[in-house]
């Protein structure tokens, strides 16, 4: 039995979490078939990361994003390829329609793989919001497994992906897109891999000049506290932590930010976290791998004069 694969696209590109999923899928060791919606995105990457087949899904149902309906269609692609198991991105898309196609297949769900299944089946993920670990095992024949973004090597596999049309029917959906807002062109807070990230301690919006300034120097993601945005200092998109969004960078660099515990739910799964805080006794501290106790507007552009000497934009 084979694997199928949720491929999610942004601006006709395949996001670099589904690019994970594919790898994730290759790496279980099945043959792989990623299914593909909208418009055609770049179908070698999918190869290269261990794609065998690719199924382009054709119907105008599934333009806009429909979780019910792309369900459905993952659903009747998994029947007509004898796949047993689907794997999805944890992004947000993964996430809406993972639950969706357990109920309506009758499948097992592990959310939030961080790892690959044991010989035994077993699977790690993240529980408690990123506090601790779980190794869980589906026992039903059919498997949903969704995989935290950046948790895993893309390991590559260059193989030349079969291309094929799936025309597939679909129910009518029970919702109506009104209006798409494309809230903001750059890289998605999700694929990010460096996030510079700032709170109440910058005081107001018109001192978020050095927190980008930071971020285009490293080539890093703005993100900020939940506060922030409510505010309206900074767009709700960039919020997160346990109400927003989860993230997963190699580098998490915090700024003004106190580290309550909803915030952390967001961000602690970080590989590497620096933390600038003028409170010595900031919770974060404890949190981090790195900390500069200091005003963030002495410690920022300190930071952006020394990275403006070094290149770590690649
Ligand atoms: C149900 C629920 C869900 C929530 N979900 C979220 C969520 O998803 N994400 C989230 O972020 N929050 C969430 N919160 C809010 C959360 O509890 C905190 O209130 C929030 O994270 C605090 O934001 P902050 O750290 O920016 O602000 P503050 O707590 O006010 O901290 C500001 C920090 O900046 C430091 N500081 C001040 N001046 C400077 C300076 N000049 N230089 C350096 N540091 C300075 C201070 O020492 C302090 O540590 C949620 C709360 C609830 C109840």
């Amino acid at each position: 039995m084979g694997i199928l694969v949720y491929v999610s696209t942004s601006n006709n590109q395949i996001n670099k979490s589904a690019l994970e999923a594919i790898s994730y899928a290759a790496q279980c060791g099945d043959s792989v078939t990623a299914v593909q919606f909208g418009e055609a995105a770049d179908q070698a990457e999918a190869g290269k990361f261990g794609a065998d087949k690719i199924l382009k899904v054709s119907n105008a149902k599934l333009n806009d994003f429909q979780p019910n309906l792309i369900a459905e269609a993952l659903m009747k692609a998994a029947e007509a390829e004898g796949a047993d198991t689907i794997v999805l991105s944890h992004d947000l898309s993964g996430k809406a329609v993972a639950p969706i196609l357990s109920a309506k297949m009758h499948a097992g769900l592990v959310t939030g793989a961080v790892a690959l299944p044991t010989a035994e089946g077993t699977i790690k993920k993240g529980v408690f919001s990123g506090k601790a670990y779980a190794n869980v095992k589906i026992n039903t024949a059919k498997k949903i497994i969704t995989v935290t973004p950046n948790s895993i090597d893309k390991k590559e596999f260059n193989k030349t992906a079969a291309v094929a049309d799936f025309a597939v029917e679909v129910g009518d959906s029970r919702l109506k897109v009104v209006e798409q807002k494309i809230e903001s062109a750059d890289l998605p807070l999700t694929e990010a891999i460096k996030v510079v990230s700032a709170g109440r301690g910058l005081k107001g919006p018109e001192n978020w000049g050095i927190i980008e300034d930071l971020a285009k120097e490293l080539g890093a993601a703005t993100a900020c506290s939940r506060p922030v945005s409510d505010m309206d200092w900074r767009p709700h998109h960039e919020h997160v932590g346990q109400t927003g969004v989860a993230i997963r960078p190699n580098l998490y660099i915090a700024i003004g930010i106190s580290g309550a515990i909803q915030h952390l739910a967001g961000v602690n799964q970080s590989k590497v976290i620096v933390v600038i805080n003028n409170d010595p006794e900031a919770p974060f501290f404890k949190s981090a791998d790195y900390g500069i106790v200091g005003d963030a507007f002495e410690v920022v552009p300190k930071l952006i004069e020394k990275a403006k000497s070094m290149d770590f934009t690649s």
